[in-house]
């Protein structure tokens, strides 16, 4: 087992908000399209369920002016689970 080392540290949360509803926010639905360059992953409003592909995967952290995805979603390439953070 590999040792972790965890550091508490100060960071952004940054989402996506629905621009048809303009209250909910856009989650990821499990689709992607690996196909395209650069591959977009398929999101819904979690109030309206209008959809929108990015090429990034929202919710996203941002540290240092590097953006982050959730490894929640990036395992989904193999399988389909739902990032979601509150
Ligand atoms: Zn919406």
């Amino acid at each position: 087992m590999t040792n972790l080392i965890k550091t508490l540290i100060d960071c952004e949360k940054i989402e996506a908000v629905c621009k048809q509803c303009n209250k909910g926010v856009y989650r990821q639905t499990g689709q992607v399209d690996q196909e395209a360059n650069p591959i977009v992953f398929r999101h819904a409003c979690n109030e309206c369920k209008d959809e929108v592909d990015f090429s990034i995967g929202y919710p996203v952290l941002t540290y240092k002016n590097k953006k982050f995805m959730l490894a929640d979603s990036i395992r989904f390439l193999s399988g389909p689970p739902k990032p979601d953070i509150k």
